[in-house]
């Protein structure tokens, strides 16, 4: 989630927001209202109450509201095809309608970061063929499109926000934390009926680039609905394995890119209960001295989930230091492309000469192994706020065919694809 609607874009530190510090809805910030900032209006009509309680409800025909799709859609209706290749489940996956490609045994993808429970809660049918493709440039057929077999996927919640992603400050434990359990149910729900498959194992990458459902990886953007660092279990044990401490606002235990601070004293004791369970530490909108501190104190694997190359966007705390990006090499991480165009280019319209600059940007700082996809494609902005030909999952074949025109090597655009991705999920799962 970029909060491109905030204009984090552009190297802003937002008025001091002290941990603990009530963060109240509407607040300005650039002339814009920070939670009335979506630039998605929402659903009509819908209920949030739909998804918590639905799961047992009407079939998806007599539903009235797209909100609810996630949990009571008629299994009948289910895709009996490969997403990618629409050949049938017994044919081998060849990468997509547009794969352009063909040096590699497949081309199924990996993207490190997608707010797909966030979209759900605007409204949008995760699962049809038919949604705005000019206001939103990602569900599961458009993921099926471009041949993207894991994703990793948010439970996004905001701090000083009245939506349902939204808890009202950074005590307000509970409210968090029921932010968050009402995009876990989401994703659960999907699994249940079979629409995706949840990642929790080594065990569950095998296969992993078959036809089937697409699998997820559940990611925590912004540490506040753990309730305290002994509760990081149970969220583990709900499938939750990546989690970054915060979100832009910062929370109780770190600060965040748009809101300067350190690690708190519960920060330090999560980052040990984090990786004393294997959790996956994200480092994408830590405050500087927050992101710092996590390299220092942690022991597992550290990746930067949707952050680009801060020498490349000056000023902007959102993104990498070159220094950071030698962190994460030297720990086997990866840092995750975000392809919002204003993250890409601050001082004019990115394309995808950008796009290939921070790519190499990263390959000559912190090597090849660093190389993802963390495209963030719908982070509260549009397919039309990204490089042309780099606007939607489908996409992914011209990227790569332009980043191969850029100097990557076909073992540089099989890493940048999916495997410096899988490398961290075999490394950092659970065997079984
Ligand atoms: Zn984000």
């Amino acid at each position: 989630m970029n909060c491109a609607r905030a204009t984090y874009a552009n190297a802003v530190v937002m008025p001091q927001l002290g941990h603990g510090m009530p963060s109240a809805a509407g607040q300005e910030h650039m002339g814009k209202p920070i939670c009335s900032c979506v630039p998605i209006p929402r659903a009509s009509g819908v209920s949030v109450a739909a998804i918590t309680n639905g799961a047992n409800k009407a079939p998806a025909k007599s539903r009235t509201s797209p909100r609810v799709v996630g949990l009571i859609v008629d299994t009948s209706d289910m895709t009996r095809e490969c997403n990618c290749c629409s050949k049938g489940l017994d044919t081998p996956c060849s990468g997509g309608q547009n794969a352009t490609m063909t040096t590699a045994p497949n081309h199924a993808r990996i993207d490190g970061h997608l707010d797909l429970a966030y979209l759900a809660m605007q409204g949008i049918d995760l699962e049809s063929n038919s949604i705005d493709r000019a206001r939103y440039g990602v569900n599961f057929p458009a993921l099926g499109k471009g041949a993207f077999k894991i994703i990793f996927a948010t439970l996004f919640t905001e701090v000083g926000c009245d939506e349902p992603w939204g808890y009202a400050n950074h005590m307000d434990v509970d409210a968090a934390a029921r932010a968050a359990r009402l995009q876990l149910r989401l994703y659960q729900g999907l699994e249940s009926r079979g629409v995706i498959r949840i990642v929790r194992t080594q065990a569950d990458l095998i296969g992993w680039n078959s036809p089937g459902p697409i699998r997820v990886v559940i990611l925590m953007e912004g540490a506040d609905p753990i309730e305290s660092p002994q509760r990081a279990q149970w969220w583990f044990e709900q499938g939750v394995r990546m989690v970054g401490l915060t979100w832009a606002k910062g929370s109780r235990y770190a600060g965040g890119n748009a809101a300067p601070g350190e690690l708190t004293a519960a920060g330090k004791e999560m980052v040990r209960s984090l990786d004393a369970l294997g959790m996956i530490h994200d480092l994408s909108h830590l405050s500087d001295q927050a992101c710092a501190q996590v390299i220092a104190l942690s022991k597992g694997a550290i990746v930067a989930s949707h952050s680009n190359c801060r020498s490349l966007v000056p000023g902007n705390e959102r993104h990498l230091t070159d220094e950071t990006i030698r962190a994460i090499s030297a720990r086997d991480g990866v840092c995750g492309l975000n392809l919002y165009g204003k993250f890409l280019a601050n001082d004019r319209v990115a394309t995808m000469d950008d796009v290939a600059r921070h790519v190499k940007h990263v390959r000559e700082v912190g090597g090849a192994k660093c190389l993802a996809f963390g495209s963030d494609f719908d982070g509260g902005f549009t397919p039309s706020d990204c490089p042309e030909n780099a606007q939607r999952p489908e996409d992914a074949p011209k990227i790569e065919q332009a980043l191969a025109q850029a100097g990557l090597t076909p073992v540089e655009l099989e890493g940048f694809r999916s495997e410096n991705w899988l490398r961290v999920l075999r490394t950092s799962l659970p065997k079984n």
